[in-house]
C-alpha cells in the first residue's frame, strides 16, 4: 500500500483521512494544506465506474422479482466501495493550491462612475 506523507515534514497521513478528505487535507502536524494528486483520482473514479458496470451486468442476467432494481443497487454499492478503495491504494498527497485571495476592484468601480451613468437627456 502507497504510504501518503506530508510533502513538507514527512508526517505519515491516515489512509481513512485521505479517501474522506482528499480535496482538503491539512498536514497533522505542519498544518500545510495537501491534496490527493488528480491521477490516482481519476483512475479511482473509473475504476469504480468499471466495477458498477461489472456489478450491472452480473446482477442484471437474474431474473427475480427484484432483477431490475437489483442491478442498480449493486452498480451503486461497487462504485461506493471500489472508487474509494482505489484510491486509498493509489493516492499521494501534493501540495494544494494556494486559496486565491478576493482582489478588491476599486478601479473598475470609479472609472465605470465617470464615464457611465449622469447622462439623463431631459
Ligand atoms: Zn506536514
Amino acid at each position: 500500500m502507497a504510504v501518503r506523507t506530508c510533502p513538507h515534514c514527512k508526517t505519515e497521513i491516515s489512509a481513512p483521512q485521505t479517501a474522506a478528505r482528499s480535496n482538503d487535507i491539512e498536514c497533522p502536524k505542519c498544518g500545510a494544506r495537501l491534496e490527493v494528486s488528480q491521477g490516482p483520482r481519476t483512475i479511482s473514479s473509473l475504476a469504480g465506474l468499471a466495477a458498477g458496470a461489472i456489478a450491472y451486468q452480473l446482477s442484471s442476467g437474474s431474473t427475480s422479482d427484484l432483477g431490475s432494481v437489483l442491478p442498480a443497487l449493486y452498480a451503486i454499492l461497487a462504485f461506493g466501495v471500489v472508487s474509494p478503495v482505489v484510491l486509498i491504494l493509489m493516492a499521494n498527497l501534493r501540495n494544494a493550491p494556494a486559496v486565491p485571495v478576493a482582489v478588491p476592484s476599486h478601479a473598475s468601480s470609479t472609472a465605470g462612475h465617470g464615464a457611465g451613468g449622469h447622462g439623463g437627456h431631459h
